[in-house]
């Protein structure tokens, strides 16, 4: 029989790992609390027009690696449906955002979403047929001050304080405007023009971009094609003075509370809704793969879904990717020691083995439990590979009530009184 496997470009997370994982999480969890984020969990599967009508028909994403089916109807009330599984999750959390009416409120909406996402690329290191991300949004009525710079910085500001709270060091900001919806078709026209006689000479994938989405080709990542990329236009000549004026203040304050950028005047980024500020952090350390995270403004896209005008900004981080960058700045991690293995001498003592490790767990330690069938000589090696001391639990000990206690690391061995048991293994004196 062939032994079934993980489908390609997905991957199953073990331990020690996911310690890093849920620490990765841990931590955005708090940090996005300081900034009053709320978590919204959306369907891991929509209906297939919210992405062709947010991410854009002509985008990678939607033209070529979404996992999208036809959903029969299985009675006569229903109808067969496109679905999708989610290739990202802004879009499910602005069709959230419509549904739930949440423009009633009057307020910015602050929600982050953690979970998987979907898309049918080329594994490699760093990219994976289903990932990670978490991300967040502020979206809201223009009144609520959703268009505001400011919302931009604070962004940019947490994300920061983030990846500098997980200890990730050394990422690098790039930022652009790609301008509203009224300068983009300027830009676009401009950018057509200039690609009519540049187009030939450049890769296959350009040349389809060209023609179906001008904007793609700035985001081209072959390195012959890059001299010609240079010579295009750029997309700040072509702001009017409102956009110019957004980013501006954008700038000064990120440059007021110190967090460091640079402006990469061809970051268009792979989504069709960005509008004005747009921007990504990446990382050296990641390789071929060095985007940590992306996002950007995307003024029109509630209204692009049928929904009120609610103008917001979000961003998207690989978590894959986040603890690629752990693992690599500290090693594999070592699997967490147990504070104490309790081996029963015999099956005799094993209720009372589990008695005691429960006394000890609902004092918070942890404990490892054996089993009175092994011998000796295997509880020990055992307990050396999973706690830091052993306590042996046989019939005098049962009886008087004071274990045998040895430590793997001192070799050291002691007798403990049941009752001091917990003090002693909390304070290591074991
Ligand atoms: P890339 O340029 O690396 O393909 P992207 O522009 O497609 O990234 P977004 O759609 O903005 O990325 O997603 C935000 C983040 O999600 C990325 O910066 C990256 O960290 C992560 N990400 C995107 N696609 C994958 C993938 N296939 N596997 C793992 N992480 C991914
Ligand atoms: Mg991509």
């Amino acid at each position: 029989m062939t032994l079934l496997k993980a489908v390609r470009g997905t991957r199953d997370l073990l331990p020690p790992e996911t310690e890093l994982w849920n620490r990765v999480e841990a931590t955005a969890r708090r940090v996005f609390a300081r900034y009053h984020f709320g978590e919204i969990r959306t369907p891991i599967f929509e209906d297939t027009s919210l992405f062709a009508r947010s991410v854009g028909e002509e985008t990678d994403i939607v033209s070529k690696e979404m996992y999208t089916w036809e959903d029969r109807a299985r009675a006569q009330s229903e109808k067969s449906q496109s679905l999708t599984l989610r290739p990202e999750n802004t879009a499910g959390v602005v069709r959230a955002y419509i549904e739930h009416k949440l423009d009633a409120t009057g307020l910015l909406q602050k929600l982050f979403y953690i979970g998987p996402q979907f898309r049918r690329e080329r594994p490699q290191k760093g990219r994976y047929r289903q990932f990670w991300q978490i991300g967040a949004e502020v979206i809201g009525p223009p009144s609520a001050g959703s268009e505001s710079p400011l919302r931009d910085a604070e962004v940019l500001e947490m994300l920061a304080s983030f990846l500098n709270e997980l200890g990730i060091t050394g990422w690098s900001l790039a930022l652009n405007s790609v301008g509203s919806s009224a300068d983009r078709p300027r830009y676009i026209a401009a950018l057509r023009e200039a690609l009519k006689d540049k187009v030939p000479q450049m890769c296959a994938d350009c040349q389809r971009r060209a023609e179906t989405n001008p904007l793609r080709v700035l985001d081209c990542k072959v390195p012959e094609d890059q001299p010609v990329i240079e010579t295009l236009p750029r997309i700040a000549d072509y702001l009017d003075d409102a956009s110019k004026a957004h980013f501006a203040a954008v700038l000064a304050a990120l440059d007021a509370c110190g967090v460091a950028y640079t402006i990469n005047p061809r970051l268009v980024r792979g989504l069709d809704y960005y509008t004005r500020t747009t921007f990504e952090f990446t990382h050296g350390g990641l390789g071929a793969q060095n985007a940590l995270l992306g996002g950007g403004r995307y003024d029109g896209l509630s209204e692009m879904l049928g929904g009120p005008k609610a103008p917001g900004i979000g961003f998207a981080m690989g978590l894959d990717r986040l603890v690629l960058m752990l693992q690599a700045a500290q090693g594999e991690a070592a699997s967490a020691l147990s504070d104490a293995y309790i081996a029963p001498l015999s099956e005799a003592q094993n209720a009372a083995a589990l008695e005691l490790a429960r006394e000890l767990r609902r004092a918070g330690l942890r404990v490892e439990l054996g089993d009175g069938s092994f011998r000796l000589k295997k509880s020990f090696e055992m307990g050396n590979k999973l706690a830091r001391v052993i306590v042996l639990l046989g019939e005098d000990e049962q009886r008087s009530g004071i274990l045998t206690v040895k430590d793997f690391a001192s070799g050291e061995q002691k007798k403990v009184a049941r009752a001091e048991l917990v003090k002693a293994l909390r304070k290591q004196e074991i």
